[in-house]
C-alpha cells in the first residue's frame, strides 16, 4: 500500500530550486534546447550548440520559454 504519486506533482518537486529556460538559437531564432537552471544562478547563458535548422553550430542564448 504505498503512496502513489502522479508523475506531474514528482516533476514538481523535482524542479524545486531551480526551473527550466530555454536556448535560442542567435541566427534563426528557434528553441532548441531546454535545460535546467538554479534559481541562484542569475548569469545568462550562452553556448554553441547545434542548431538543426541552421545545420551548424550557433550560438544560442538563454531564454524565457
Ligand atoms: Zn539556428
Amino acid at each position: 500500500m504505498g503512496v502513489r504519486v502522479p508523475p506531474a506533482l514528482l516533476m514538481a518537486k523535482k524542479a524545486k530550486g531551480s526551473h527550466t529556460v530555454g536556448l535560442k538559437c542567435t541566427v534563426c531564432g528557434r528553441f532548441n534546447y531546454a535545460i535546467k537552471k538554479q534559481r541562484s544562478n542569475r548569469k545568462k547563458m550562452e553556448l554553441r550548440k547545434y542548431c538543426k535548422w541552421c545545420r551548424k553550430h550557433t550560438l544560442h542564448k538563454e531564454a524565457k520559454l
